[in-house]
């Protein structure tokens, strides 16, 4: 069965959950004690050798031998926030009309029954915080019309022989002569049934701050570094931090949290997690 769709129609969501709103919190933020403890030398050293090892320039044997005379601790600090949205938007799909589509139509005529609000269709996502379309069927939007391609013909003019009726032979039998062939769009029914769809796209956002992170190490490679979680934040819109011991981080908190709320007007916040100050260490050696 062909099932087709028609142009998109986009729902922003109600006003009151669209609407930014940035609300600051009376209470300080609770932050995880952070204890910058000395890695030991033969940890560093194993993780030089194996970095070396990697390197055809470099000896491993003269790595294992090298004396560690200082070492430097430098910390980078990692603000993430997660925003996981819900768009939704109504497309008209039509199918030729068969017996199935006559069991899904509404017993009333159009105009009749009122067609649900997409906002107001009860849907969750299978997986909160993964990328995911649903499509649901919407019931009362039922319509049946006459195919507009072949005019309720049920067929149309043989295109390979102009309904000349020349169709004939083992190779050329589109029509078997009659100069007509069944019409593809309603695949000879005449009629066409017309349904909406609502489409839900859940979409998750990151977003990232990273401080600290000195020009030689590549972003990336710091946010996927092993830290410390100094704080966690989970809501259906979190606030930002502002009580955090580095300025910097609160700012980027603020700033953060304020584009999120605002940034997609026609998507609906489901929730948010935010992470900060996961504490990424640098280690400079001294050989
Ligand atoms: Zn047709
Ligand atoms: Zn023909």
């Amino acid at each position: 069965m062909t099932c087709s769709s028609h142009a998109l129609q986009k729902f922003p969501p109600p006003t009151e959950e669209g609407k930014a709103n940035v609300s600051v919190k009376l209470k300080p933020e609770v932050f995880n004690p952070f204890t910058l403890s000395p890695l030991p030398e033969q940890t560093i050293l194993d993780v030089l050798v194996d970095w070396v090892q990697n390197k055809r320039l470099f000896s491993p044997t003269a790595a294992r031998g090298m004396v560690i005379t200082d070492v430097t601790h430098e910390v980078a600090y990692c603000y993430r926030l997660e925003t996981f949205t819900e768009h939704r938007s109504v497309c008209l799909r039509f199918e030729p009309q068969c017996k199935t589509s006559k069991a899904t139509m509404s017993p009333k005529p159009a105009g009749e029954v009122q067609e649900p609000q997409p906002w107001k269709v009860p849907v969750t996502p299978a997986k909160m915080f993964h990328n995911q379309v649903l499509n649901y069927r919407l019931i009362h939007t039922d319509r049946v019309t006459g195919c507009s391609y072949c005019q309720e013909q049920k067929c149309v003019m043989c295109k390979a022989c102009c309904a000349s009726t020349r169709c004939k032979g083992e190779k050329m039998v589109p029509c078997m002569s009659l100069g007509q062939v069944c019409c593809e769009m309603c695949v000879g029914k005449g009629q066409m049934f017309y349904f909406k769809e609502l489409q839900v796209d859940y979409r998750c956002h990151l977003d990232r701050y990273l401080l600290g992170v000195p020009g030689s190490i590549p972003e990336e490679r710091i946010s996927h570094a092993k830290g410390e979680i100094l704080h966690n934040g989970l809501g259906q819109k979190v606030c930002p931090i502002s009580t955090f011991s580095v300025e910097e981080v609160n700012a980027a908190s603020w700033r953060m949290v304020r584009s999120s709320h605002s940034s997609c007007p026609q998507c609906r916040i489901i929730q948010q997690t935010s992470t900060e100050g996961s504490a990424k260490r640098r280690i400079r050696l001294w050989l």
